[in-house]
């Protein structure tokens, strides 16, 4: 699900004014980042280290070959949507990067789920908790305050809810849905921050990926995989399939400085170990989205691509837990690679505190 702290964007500012001096003891270079959605006051400089710039050339790589895939799509999920959102620009635009990520989870033999997926679009709270609640699915809001905020799996994964109205007007934690801005006009993508704009693509798709992780257990996922893991996951096929469907605009840096670098303000909030997780912390309470893409994007760039991942997906052995499966495919155990993927994000999280 994507809600609470991801709410609780502190936007910092996207101009580097100068770089520090500790920056000049950071191997890397700069790069310029232009956004290619929603609004922006100029193009931006971020500083990348040497690591990031070799993870990055390597996810292009990834990119490209995801991108050569088939026409068919096997589970393209049933939508239900409100009158007068079919022709939504946000609806519309998540419902293409939504078809890119199942054409890339077809063409690497992802085992998408077998069941139907009922995919619930509106504005307006009454119409998503009726449709739900008519298509046999009486969830429990409690933990986003009853609401359905933005993105949500729901009832065992079979079910998708997509609030547009909290993607276009929820800013901070302290939002509240109100009429008002079920009944608002869409504002234009292009007067939506970019942030902002890039971060609603992905409403669709990593709801969409966790369906698909869970396709193997019947929309269950092992208890033992960590939340790093899942948001992660989520995040970075989202990220995969708005870079691939964006890709005369877009580049894979891109969509990693905007969305990992610059949406929230974790260098200095999230000073956690990926190992934290396991333990379900408070204090790594949303740093799950932030820091988990940055240690899948790792993962899939120098250990085996898309390929390794989705085997991890398949083997599903309920004998073995997901720490298993992952020691069996990736021939290290989960606790090598974190510490290795810390090591990476430490360096990234000093590029953006010396910028
Ligand atoms: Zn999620």
């Amino acid at each position: 699900m994507l809600v609470g702290f991801l709410l609780a964007a502190m936007l910092v500012p996207a101009v580097v004014a100068y770089p520090g001096r500790d920056v000049n003891a950071l191997s890397g270079r700069y790069v310029l980042i232009t956004p290619a959605i929603g609004a922006y006051r100029k193009p931006f400089r971020a500083f990348l280290t040497t690591r990031e710039l070799d993870v990055m050339t390597r996810m292009g790589a990834r990119l490209r070959a995801a991108r050569k895939v088939p026409l068919r799509v096997v589970n393209t999920g049933v939508f239900h949507v409100e009158p007068g959102s079919g022709d939504s620009p946000l609806y519309l635009a998540q419902r293409t990067v939504l078809r890119e990520l199942q054409r890339v989870l077809e063409k690497y033999n992802g085992t998408i789920a077998d069941w139907r997926v009922d995919i619930v679009v509106g504005r307006s709270q009454a119409y998503l908790k009726s449709t739900l609640s008519a298509l046999g699915c009486n969830a429990n809001f409690s933990s986003t305050d009853g609401v359905v905020q933005m993105g949500a799996a729901l009832c065992g994964r079979h079910y998708l809810a997509d609030n547009l109205t909290g993607y276009l007007f929820l800013r901070s934690s302290d939002d509240i849905l109100t009429g008002a801005m079920e009944r608002a006009r869409e504002p234009r993508v292009g007067n939506i921050e970019y942030l902002i704009a890039i971060r609603n693509l992905s409403g669709l798709a990593h709801e969409w990926a966790h369906i698909y992780r869970a396709a193997g257990q019947n929309g269950r996922v092992f208890t033992d995989e960590p939340a790093w893991v899942r948001e992660g996951l989520a995040e970075i096929w989202a990220g995969i399939a708005i870079v691939n469907s964006n890709i005369a605009r877009m580049t894979y840096t891109d969509w990693h400085v905007i969305r990992l670098r610059r949406f929230l303000d974790w260098s200095r909030r999230c000073n956690v170990k990926l190992i934290d997780f396991r333990t379900g912390s408070a204090a790594t309470n949303g740093c799950e989205y932030f820091i988990g893409p940055l240690a899948i994007e790792l993962l899939i760039a120098r250990h085996g691509g898309l390929e390794n991942l989705i085997k991890v997906f398949h083997l599903n052995d309920p004998e073995q837990g997901f720490l298993d499966d992952f020691e069996e495919v990736y021939g290290m155990t989960l606790g090598d690679f974190e510490k290795e993927a810390d090591a990476y994000i430490a360096g990234v999280r000093q590029a953006e505190l010396t910028r």
